[in-house]
C-alpha cells in the first residue's frame, strides 16, 4: 500500500498520458472555433480575492456559501481559489478598462476550477471550464451568436443527444413583480415546502424554482411562468434571440422553469444538456449579466456569457471519438556505433516535423520492433552496423511488412515524400 500522501486529493483527478491526448483535441477545437468567431483569449490568476466572488456571484450561492476554498495567506488577506470565471474576468475587464479600449470585447477562457462539492461521476472538486464573457452589447445578436458558438464547439467536438433550453428572465423590476408573484403561488403551500425552500422564500423564491425535490416539483407545475412578468421591451428582446437562432439553425426548447436567481442577471438564459450523461446532465450553463459590471465598481455595461464542463464533454465523449496522434518513426538502432547517426537522424526528422522515436532502453532488435509495432508507428528504420557501413538503412513499412534499403543520407528526403 501507498502511503496516503502519495493518493490525490479526493475529487482531484490526474490526466494522464492515455487521456490527455484528447483533452488537447478538445482545446484545439475550442481555441479553433474561438478563432472563427472572432473570440479572444484572457488568462486570469488562480486566485482572488475571497470579496470579489461573495460580491461577484452572491452570498446566497451554493459556490459562495459553502464551497469555496478560501484561506487567509501570511499577509492577512482573504483568498479563494477560483470557483467560477465571470467574477474574475470581469474583474480584469474593469481593472484594464478593456472597454476603454474597444466597444465590444469578445473574451474566452480555459480554466482550472475549484468547488468543494460531493464528488461523484461528472462532479469534481477540482475541473475544467471554458467559457466566453463578451461585453458591450445588449442587442439579440449576440445573444444569438454566443449560444451558436457554444453548440458549434460541441458539434464539432462529435457530442450528440444534446437539448439546448432557453428563457428569458426578463430585467431586474419584472423579476421583483414575478418574486411577488411566485410568493403569493406558494404562500398557502408554504408547509409543505422543504426546510431549505422555506428559507428561499424570503430572500429569493427563484431558487425554489432550482427543486429537485419531487413533491415541490409537483405543487411548482402550476406556478406562474416568468414570461407572462416580462416588460414588453423584454419580450420583444427574447423574440428576436429566438427569430435570429432560427434563421442560424439551432434547435431549442424554451423552458420557462430555466431562472437565475441573482440580480444582475437579466434576459437570455440557457443551458445545455446531454442525453448521454446521468444524473450530471448539464454541460453548459449561460445567461446576460447587464448589471455585473456596475454591481463590481465597472461603467455600466452590458456583458453575456457561459461556461461549460470540460470533463463532462469528454465523459458524454466515447473513448474511441478523440483519437491521439501516434508516432510516425521509429528507428531501430542496433549496436553502439550507430548511436550518433540515430540521434542525428531522429533530430532531423522532427525538425522536418515528422512524429519520431526510439529506444533509449538499448534493447535487442526484437524488443525495438516490438516497441515500434506499440507506438503506431508507420515506418520503422533499422539500423546496424552493416547498414553503417554500406550507407544504406532499412526501411520497413509496418502496415504491409515490405523491406527496402535507402541511403542513410537520403533518408529524410525519403520519408517526407510518404504520406505517413
Ligand atoms: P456553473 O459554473 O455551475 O454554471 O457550471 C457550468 C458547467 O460546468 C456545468 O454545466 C458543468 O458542465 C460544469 N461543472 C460545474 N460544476 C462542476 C463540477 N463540480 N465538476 C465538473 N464539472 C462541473
Amino acid at each position: 500500500m501507498t502511503e496516503e500522501f502519495i493518493r490525490s486529493i479526493k475529487g482531484t483527478q490526474d490526466i494522464l498520458p492515455s487521456q490527455s491526448h484528447r483533452w488537447q483535441v478538445l482545446e484545439a477545437v475550442i481555441h479553433n472555433t474561438m478563432d472563427t468567431y472572432g473570440y479572444s483569449e484572457i488568462r486570469t490568476p488562480a486566485f482572488e480575492r475571497t470579496e470579489l466572488f461573495s460580491r461577484g456571484v452572491g452570498e446566497e450561492t451554493d459556490i459562495v456559501s459553502k464551497e469555496m476554498y478560501s484561506w487567509t495567506d501570511q499577509g492577512g488577506e482573504n483568498l479563494t481559489l477560483k470557483p467560477e470565471l465571470t467574477a474574475p474576468v470581469v474583474r480584469s475587464f474593469i481593472q484594464h478598462n478593456l472597454g476603454g479600449q474597444s466597444p465590444i470585447n469578445k473574451l474566452y477562457y480555459i480554466d482550472a476550477l475549484f468547488r468543494r462539492e460531493r464528488p461523484q461521476k461528472g462532479r469534481y472538486r477540482q475541473f475544467h471550464q471554458f467559457g466566453i464573457e463578451t461585453f458591450g452589447s445588449e442587442h439579440p445578436e449576440i445573444d444569438a451568436e454566443v449560444i451558436a458558438l457554444a453548440m458549434s464547439v460541441f458539434n464539432d467536438i462529435g457530442l450528440t443527444g444534446l437539448n439546448l433550453k432557453l428563457n428569458s428572465i426578463g430585467s431586474p423590476e419584472c423579476r421583483d413583480n414575478y418574486r411577488n408573484a411566485l410568493r403569493d403561488f406558494l404562500k398557502p403551500h408554504f408547509n409543505d415546502l422543504s426546510e431549505t425552500s422555506q428559507k428561499r422564500f424570503e430572500n429569493n423564491p427563484m431558487r425554489i424554482l432550482d427543486t429537485k425535490i419531487p413533491h415541490e416539483i409537483e405543487i411548482l407545475k402550476e406556478a406562474p411562468n416568468i414570461s407572462d412578468s416580462l416588460t414588453a421591451e423584454d419580450k420583444a428582446h427574447f423574440e428576436e434571440v429566438c427569430s435570429l437562432l432560427d434563421a442560424m439553425g439551432t434547435q431549442y426548447l424554451i423552458e420557462s422553469n430555466l431562472v437565475r436567481g441573482l440580480d444582475y442577471y437579466t434576459r437570455t438564459t440557457f443551458e445545455i444538456t446531454s442525453t448521454e450523461l446521468g444524473a450530471q446532465d448539464a454541460i453548459c450553463g449561460g445567461g446576460r449579466y447587464d448589471g455585473l459590471v456596475e454591481r463590481l465598481g465597472g461603467k455600466p455595461t452590458p456583458g453575456i456569457g457561459f461556461a461549460a464542463g470540460m470533463e463532462r464533454i469528454l465523459l458524454a465523449l466515447g473513448d474511441d471519438d478523440l483519437s491521439g496522434k501516434t508516432t510516425q518513426v521509429y528507428i531501430v538502432g542496433l549496436g553502439d556505433r550507430v548511436r550518433p547517426t540515430v540521434a542525428k537522424l531522429a533530430e532531423d526528422l522532427r525538425q522536418n516535423n515528422v512524429r519520431t522515436d526510439f529506444d533509449p532502453l538499448r534493447r535487442s532488435m526484437k524488443a525495438q520492433m516490438r516497441e515500434a509495432n506499440k507506438c503506431g508507428a508507420t515506418i520503422a528504420i533499422i539500423i546496424g552496423d552493416k547498414e553503417l557501413e554500406s550507407g544504406q538503412a532499412e526501411i520497413k513499412d509496418l502496415k504491409t511488412g515490405d523491406q527496402e534499403p535507402v541511403k542513410i543520407k537520403a533518408l529524410v528526403d525519403h520519408i517526407n515524400s510518404l504520406t505517413l
